[in-house]
């Protein structure tokens, strides 16, 4: 009966509930111990300047791999460790490591590479984020502009004024933002304006559908284009074939990050890959 098929289709909903939440307990309790467990690692992804195709940084992308459950993707950790308070600490660890790899890199005798790490809403409110960034800096002599902070739309909007406040700060001492995701968000134009941030991310989604949906390229086009007019750059995330890289081109945006030249990678495969024949890569993919 209706009825029946009512309450069995109530009884999976409540066992989909339940096992979903059993599932964010898991987590939050094995992120718990993923630290002092050496559990997590950044992987670095490539980023490249249209214009001169040369590789200008790479984003430090967190990976964890769990003792208890195995690796778990980012994008479900990641917001299970906001929710509980825990990516301030986690979120520590990502910029210590992040400036620790820059060194090493710069003892190993590579180019300088500027290194993007993410950092999440609750990160941005601590009063101790910038004085943390820049201790971290020193003591492992690195120079603040080869350290990129990628913010949210969340961090930039929720409150403009304070956030124009840290932004700036981050600025005088040297350090570069970006907004990520662009244009998923709910950005003000008329806040956009008067942040102080050099870089828009165009989200992947638009990247993805650009091709087939001309609302889409219509969207791209005109963050490009609004870029362009405040004075920012524009990084295309989520390229993954030739069709949108020649699109961006056109479209004139500045940088790329995306499958198609590059996939996350442990930063010896990062080096590898990007420092010793980088230049091959370019010519084989960018013509
Ligand atoms: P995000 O910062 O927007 O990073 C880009 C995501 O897109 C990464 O997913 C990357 O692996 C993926 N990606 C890059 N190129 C392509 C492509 O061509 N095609 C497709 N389909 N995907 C591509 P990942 O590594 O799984 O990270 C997911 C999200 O988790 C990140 O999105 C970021 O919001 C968050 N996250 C990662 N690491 C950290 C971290 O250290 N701290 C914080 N707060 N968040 C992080
Ligand atoms: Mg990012
Ligand atoms: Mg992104
Ligand atoms: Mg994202």
């Amino acid at each position: 009966s209706a009825k029946h098929n009512g309450r069995n289709r109530y009884a999976r909903f409540t066992q989909e509930m339940q096992a979903h939440s059993t599932r964010v307990l898991l987590i939050e309790n094995a992120l718990r111990s993923a630290l002092e467990n050496d559990e997590f690692t950044l992987h670095y992804q490539p980023q490249f300047c249209l214009a001169n195709k040369k590789l200008v940084a790479a984003e430090a992308l967190l990976r964890w791999n769990s003792v208890s459950l195995g690796k778990i993707s980012p994008a479900e950790f990641i917001p299970i460790a906001e929710d509980s308070g825990q990516i301030v600490a986690i979120g520590e660890w990502v910029i210590k490591e992040s400036i620790r790899q820059i060194q090493q890199w710069k003892e190993l005798g590579y180019p300088a590479l500027k290194v993007a790490i993410n950092l999440s809403y609750a990160q941005f409110q601590e009063p101790n984020l910038a004085p943390f960034i820049t201790d971290t800096l020193q003591a492992h002599q690195v120079s603040p502009k080869l350290l990129e902070l990628e913010l949210t739309e969340r961090i930039a909007m929720d409150d403009p004024e304070s956030a124009t406040d840290v932004i700036n700060t981050f600025h005088k001492l040297g350090l570069e933002t970006s907004i990520d995701d662009f244009g998923t968000g709910y950005s003000s134009l008329s806040y956009l304006q008067k942040l102080p941030v050099y870089k828009l991310k165009v989200d992947q989604s638009f990247i993805r559908n650009m091709i087939n949906d001309k609302n889409n390229l219509a969207i791209v086009s005109a963050i490009i284009a609004l870029a362009k007019k405040l004075g920012m750059s524009t990084i295309a995330e989520g390229v993954e074939t030739l069709e949108q890289l020649e699109k961006i081109t056109a479209l004139g945006c500045d940088e790329v990050q995306g499958y198609l030249l590059g996939h996350p990678v442990p930063p010896d495969e990062f080096e590898q890959h990007h420092f010793s024949h980088f230049s091959d890569i370019h010519q084989r993919k960018m013509g």
